[in-house]
């Protein structure tokens, strides 16, 4: 069991924190693209294939994963929840350091 050693504004993202779904860090674009069939419509006149890429960096490396059409919406909530959970991230980082700074404070006055 971690310490709950914060402030009221930390308690309120710990809260929030507890209400996060599956999430997945990258960015979904869309894009279109030929399919290579030689026969296909793609291969002359278009129109072209649409399709759904998660890419994300993996060190300095931008790595690609498609994403299929019936998992999209799903995938697109996946990485807003990311968002989410980051925005929440720093916000906690930022409770903590405001307790750090009370504590000091208060040790100088005197306790
Ligand atoms: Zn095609």
């Amino acid at each position: 069991m971690p310490s709950l050693a914060t402030t009221p504004a930390g308690r309120r993202v710990l809260a929030r924190l507890r209400g996060i779904g599956p999430f997945l860090q990258g960015s979904l674009t869309i894009t279109t693209k030929r399919c290579g069939r030689p026969t296909c419509r793609c291969a002359t006149a278009g129109p072209l294939h649409e399709v759904a890429l998660l890419t994300w960096k993996e060190g300095a490396r931008t790595r690609t994963l498609h994403v299929p059409q019936a998992l999209r919406e799903e995938v697109a909530a996946w990485v807003a929840e990311a968002k989410r959970l980051k925005h929440l991230s720093h916000a906690m980082s930022a409770a903590q350091r405001a307790f750090l700074r009370r504590r000091r404070a208060r040790a100088r006055r005197g306790r």
